[in-house]
């Protein structure tokens, strides 16, 4: 028997916010999930973050959509816009209050810091408004987030302890303005997409537990983490960003290509740019991964 026929494909997903231009730091984090997806023969899908309407722009959305084809990124299946799962968000919010886990929250930033404690992720708020009574109209919903140590194997970074109370607090589900938070959609998203690899930057490996937290909740199975450290390469792409406000250069996309490997990869990178096309690119880089 053939055990690559048995195995059960691996499927991740690149999540683009169009609230602003692509910029390079977007495209490493889409590259390092492609070759991981190209090297296991996974499937690679696109999400849309376009809840913020506040944020989101129809032109930074075509931007990203023409970036990653004239990059060579194919996504495997349809687009998946959060904007159209509004019900199945809202069906889940629903489960979280009938467990009554939920609490309104109408704390100011200024009242936040004035309570909470100063964490590595932010303030980690106290639970300040958790007996206030205070109705949803205009206010944040928070979870009451349980005192636990969770454990989890990441795939790069190893055994991982996070506990959920003492880093973040009673984190928000739903902002004051209305708009789902990223913890609570991203759970449900990655339901929705059958995702069985979360690859992302490990400016993101925080929130793990939250996700784990809220996946028991729900009766969701779990699926495995990989954060990449990019922390060597954060100086030079913090640089691109700030270099970089029209977003990144599509009309020489081989240079781009080359531009967000070498950032990835700080020990092999190709130093001239003798690719002809973006096909051949993709074939080196995936060899070479
Ligand atoms: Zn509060």
């Amino acid at each position: 028997m053939d055990n690559e026929n048995n195995k059960k494909k691996i499927i991740t997903r690149f999540a683009p916010t169009p609230s602003g231009f692509l910029h390079i730091g977007n495209i490493v984090a889409a590259m390092i999930s492609y070759l991981y997806i190209k090297k296991n023969n996974g499937k690679w899908l696109l999400r849309i973050d376009d809840l913020d309407y506040h944020r989101c722009r129809q032109n930074y959305l075509e931007f990203t959509l023409k970036s990653l084809e004239k990059l060579g990124f194919e996504h495997n299946s349809k687009i998946y816009y959060q904007s159209h799962y509004n019900e199945d968000y809202k069906f889940y919010l629903n489960l979280l209050k009938q467990k009554n886990m939920l609490y309104g929250c109408d704390c100011t930033r200024p009242l936040i810091k004035q309570h909470s404690a100063q964490g590595e992720h932010g303030y980690v708020y106290s639970g300040f408004c958790k007996d206030k009574n205070i109705t949803e109209k205009n206010s944040a919903l928070r979870i009451k987030s349980p005192d636990k140590m969770w454990q989890f194997n990441d795939l790069i970074l190893g055994t991982q302890q996070q506990n959920i109370k003492q880093d973040l607090g009673d984190f928000v589900i739903k902002r004051k303005d209305g708009i789902m938070a990223y913890l609570f959609t991203n759970v449900i998203d990655d339901y929705n997409m059958k995702i069985t690899h979360s690859i992302k930057g490990a400016d993101l490996l925080f929130s793990v537990a939250t996700q784990q937290f809220l996946k028991q909740i729900f009766n969701f199975s779990s699926i495995k983490f990989a954060h990449f450290d990019l922390i060597k390469n954060n100086n030079n792409i913090k640089l691109s960003k700030s270099t970089s406000a029209t977003g990144i250069d599509i009309k020489n996309p081989i240079k781009t290509l080359i531009q967000a490997y070498n950032l990835i990869n700080n020990s092999n990178k190709i130093l001239s740019a003798d690719f002809d096309s973006v096909d051949d690119f993709w074939q080196y880089a995936i060899l070479n991964y």
